[in-house]
């Protein structure tokens, strides 16, 4: 079975991919650090050397969050497109529905207290199949909770039922 989007989990690479470029930039940061550390016992006019150096792992460091992100995104991925997911390219509470407001890459509901520390409106839904909508020309689509209480405010004249 494959999600709405056409991907099976299969057809994304593996997390750890990801993930194990992250610890080759956590061993050339400190690569970095032992190298700054170095031109510091050294002294003198190695200043500039150990200040570029502390540049440079300081990037490495902020492309591993940046990789740790990603890999945690396309987890999220591989769980929206497996079967049985509601898949909809677009977060909601998986209680409330469209109730999310996200800032500085937190995302929080409005109505309760569950929060996401990534921009869950952008990420893909990742909870289970539990609703049928109907609209009104004959088109289906398979839900989750929280996506079908956001399709009772937007679609018109539609039917929107829980599966068996
Ligand atoms: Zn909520
Ligand atoms: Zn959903």
């Amino acid at each position: 079975m494959t999600a709405r989007n056409g991907r099976t989990p299969a057809a994304l690479p593996n997390p750890t991919a990801v993930t194990a470029l992250a610890r080759r930039a956590g061993r050339l940061a400190a690569d970095l650090d032992a190298a700054g550390q170095e031109m510091a016992a050294i002294g003198g006019d190695t200043g500039q050397v150990g200040y570029r150096l502390d540049a440079a792992g300081a990037a490495i460091r902020a492309a591993i969050d940046d990789l740790q992100a990603a890999g945690a995104a396309l987890a999220r991925m591989r769980r929206a497109a497996a079967p049985g997911r509601c898949g909809l390219p677009w977060g909601v509470c998986p209680e409330h529905g469209a109730t999310l407001v996200s800032t500085g890459g937190q995302t929080g509901c409005t109505r309760c207290a569950r929060s996401w520390d990534y921009h869950h409106l952008c990420a893909p839904c990742t909870e289970s199949v539990t609703h049928l909508l109907a609209d009104a020309h004959g088109g289906t689509l398979r839900l989750c909770t929280g996506h079908a209480h956001a399709a009772r405010t937007t679609v018109v004249g539609g039917s929107i039922r829980v599966l068996a």
